[in-house]
């Protein structure tokens, strides 16, 4: 898996919301998005999935131009979780992770046993199969991300992308998220997420991409770029970066605001 983007533009009605992004992302990496809200962060994903053109650029997977492929290989290889994601009906759980069997389905078709089977799999290893008859709305919000990480892990993507997986968990849920996106990077999957920690681009990072006002502010190495500079200007803060000794994350810092 490889996914690059070069030079891309994105907008709505030809005006740029997001100008000249080109990055590129490798099977196993993890590529965190840093800027505030409202900086093209969604738009550029509706890109990727070619759910929106660029104005101008390119996306390229594995070398090929996307704008010819079709949506159902494309859905084949990219899952997308968005932020708050709630369901219009009361599906189970196993339902929502069934759910990531769709591209591989035919419009009218329904799931097979290899299907339910491939569905269970990926809730067994997150450890959440106990919540395959629990209704998705009356999950918590950790259970619900597990869940929806299953569903890309049943989708067999390459690629996930993430909008705020940590949104509105508590520390212990975002750990445990944070570590199965890990697990998931380690069996080969690509993953794009967006984040306002800096300490979570310390920690689970190989890349990161700082959007601003419209242009990308930086974009390289996470140990490059996540500088007291950048995040600096990123935020509009003072901040500072303090090292913390770790033996399984050496450049590991937590960025502390307005300390002089
Ligand atoms: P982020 O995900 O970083 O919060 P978005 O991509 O949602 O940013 O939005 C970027 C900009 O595009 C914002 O100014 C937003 O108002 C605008 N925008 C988002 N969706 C639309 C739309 N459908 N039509 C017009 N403008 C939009």
């Amino acid at each position: 898996m490889k996914l690059d983007l070069d030079e891309v533009t994105v907008g709505y009605k030809g005006v740029p919301v997001l100008k000249v992004v080109s990055f590129s992302l490798n099977a196993g990496e993890v590529l965190c998005i840093l800027g505030p809200n409202g900086s093209g962060k969604t738009t550029l994903f509706k890109t990727i999935m070619k759910l929106k053109q660029p104005i101008i650029g390119k996306v390229f997977i594995d070398g090929d131009d996307i704008s010819s492929w079709p949506f159902d290989k494309i859905a084949g290889y990219i899952g997308y979780i968005p932020q708050n994601y709630s369901p219009v009906f009361s599906y189970t759980a196993l339902e929502m992770v069934l759910m990531g069997r769709t591209p591989r389905l035919g419009m009218w078709s329904i799931p097979n046993a290899k299907d339910i089977e491939v569905a269970v799999e990926s809730m067994r290893s997150l450890n959440i199969l106990h919540l395959k008859d629990k209704a998705f709305t009356k999950i918590s919000g950790g259970e619900r991300q597990l869940v929806l990480i299953a569903r890309a892990i049943a989708q067999r993507t390459k690629l996930l992308i993430m909008d705020e997986p940590t949104n509105n968990l508590d520390f212990g849920n975002q750990a445990l998220i944070l570590s199965q996106i890990k697990m998931l990077t380690q069996k080969g999957m690509g993953v794009i997420m967006v984040t306002h920690a800096p300490e979570h681009a310390f920690l689970y990072a190989h890349k990161v991409l700082m959007v601003k006002d419209g242009h990308v502010l930086a974009y390289g190495k996470s140990e490059e770029i996540l500088s007291e500079e950048n995040l600096s200007k990123l935020y509009g803060l003072n901040l500072r970066l303090m090292p913390v000794v770790s033996e399984n994350y050496p450049s590991f810092k937590v960025c502390i605001p307005g300390v002089v």
